[in-house]
């Protein structure tokens, strides 16, 4: 079987084509240039599986996408509490150029606008990097989110460089309000080269899978970023990521996203895919009029919007039986399925509640074969419940081939003895009672 994605996607690069509105950003002289009549879209899993329709090989500068990643590379650098202390994470509802600063704080009021840009290019690499050494590590980062040597388009640098008044109005201001040091006109410099990277739609897809899979390139399988800096990536990409029109976009299309003056857009859904478009004329907020279009069609088509994410809750049980043994113990299995958390770890909890169970059972058996993950929270609600079930006198072993509990740090293994690999101690045991549809295990 051919696979029909690629063909649904070319379908939605001819539906949102028939006119192409807009203009193309006219203030940086090499953008205005660009070929409007271009368009392209594409889709990246989380394992890296990349589907692409329309001009898929062009290349464009990232501009303003470059922001949420070099916003991750200060976090991963310099911890949260020190980047917060000088970009705040609140939507501006302005224009992304506008000269502007938190009234109460100082600070630029988040990464997305070109103030707050500025300063997390500044924050990255050590206080002493000269500005080739910053945009080399900029760079670096950048193509490891990619999983591909980047390169800097000398000619769009140059061209925005060379009318780079604005950003330099608001580099003055920064350095003026000590929310960076060094020489303001450095730190334009490397910002521009950072906005001058050169991409394609491939590019961006996989750069966005890498935050949709939590931080690990899909292709490559190197840890980019830690977890907690793309949460913190990601809702800043929600709340402020399209412009002034973020509310909008958060609303009807509802995934994580990012626009650039260039034509780009890419959106980064946790868990499930990263998403690249790329067309040059823009809308008035600035963001690519087609790329809207095709976004929203995705979110729309694909059941994307983020509010309408899975509720898992429901079945994280698969089966609850209890069987009894040749020497006549009773025990309770329980086999659980799927990425347990909170909500699916309360359901397990609550199947557990009983405190006469010891009167009844020997043993109770929490089978995890069919669990891939279990976050944080749940993990610790399993294991309370496993010393809770034991304090009511039962016996409990946890089936976890794949070690899927007990994995988080900070705890101790306490538990690691009663932790079997599988099910075949209680092969050919009777079924007895509980609510599951076979008999034996
Ligand atoms: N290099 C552009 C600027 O700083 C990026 C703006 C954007 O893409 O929104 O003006």
């Amino acid at each position: 079987m051919k696979s029909p994605i690629p063909d649904y996607l070319h379908e939605v690069v001819e539906a949102c084509s028939g006119d192409n509105p807009g203009s193309t950003a006219d203030y940086i002289p090499e953008l205005a240039q660009a070929d409007p009549d271009r368009v392209a879209v594409c889709l990246s899993t989380v394992d890296g599986v990349v589907y692409s329709a329309g001009d898929a090989d062009a290349e464009f500068s990232i501009q303003s996408i470059s922001k949420p990643f070099v916003y991750a590379l200060a976090l991963a650098e310099h911890g949260l509490d020190h980047v917060l202390a000088r970009v705040g994470v609140e939507p501006s509802g302005e224009a992304f150029n506008e000269l502007s600063l938190d009234s109460d704080s100082g600070r630029p009021l988040n990464p997305m606008i070109n103030a707050g840009a500025l300063t997390a290019h500044a924050l990255v690499g050590p206080e002493s990097a000269t500005t080739d050494e910053r945009v080399e590590r900029v760079l670096r980062g950048l193509s490891a989110f990619a999983g591909r040597d980047l390169d800097v388009d000398e000619s769009v640098f140059e061209s925005e460089l060379g009318t780079a008044y604005r950003n330099s109005a608001i580099a003055n201001m920064l350095r003026s309000y000590s929310v960076i040091d060094g020489d303001p006109a450095e730190t334009v410099r490397g910002y521009t080269r950072q906005c001058a990277i050169t991409v394609t739609v491939r590019d961006l897809a996989v750069m966005a899978a890498t935050l949709a899979n939590g931080g690990v390139q899909p292709l490559t399988g190197q840890r980019v970023v830690p977890r907690p800096v793309v949460r913190q990536v990601l809702s800043v990409m929600m709340t402020c990521g399209m412009y002034d029109a973020a509310g909008d976009w958060m609303s009807t299309v509802g995934i994580p996203a990012k626009s650039g003056v260039s034509g780009g857009v890419l959106g980064a859904l946790p868990g499930q895919v990263g998403i690249g478009a790329f067309s040059p004329r823009l809308d008035p907020h600035g963001s690519s009029v087609r790329g809207v279009r095709m976004c929203t069609r995705l979110s729309d088509d694909m059941g994307l919007h983020i509010m309408d994410g899975p509720e898992p809750a429901r079945s994280a049980i698969r089966r609850d039986r209890t069987l009894r043994g040749p020497q006549g113990h009773t025990v309770r299995v329980c086999s659980l399925q799927g990425t347990l958390q909170f909500s699916g770890a309360e359901h397990v909890l609550r199947a557990l509640s009983d405190e006469d169970a010891a009167d009844r059972l020997d043993l109770v058996v929490l089978d995890l074969r069919r669990v891939h993950s279990v976050n944080d929270v749940a993990d610790r609600m399993l294991r309370e419940a496993v010393r809770r079930l034991r304090l009511d006198g039962l016996r409990v072993t946890v089936v976890d081939p794949e070690r899927v509990l007990y994995t988080h740090p900070a705890r101790g293994d306490e538990s690691a003895d009663e932790v079997v690999p599988t099910l075949g101690p209680f092969l050919g045991y009777e079924r007895v009672g509980g609510g599951g549809q076979a008999a034996g295990v």
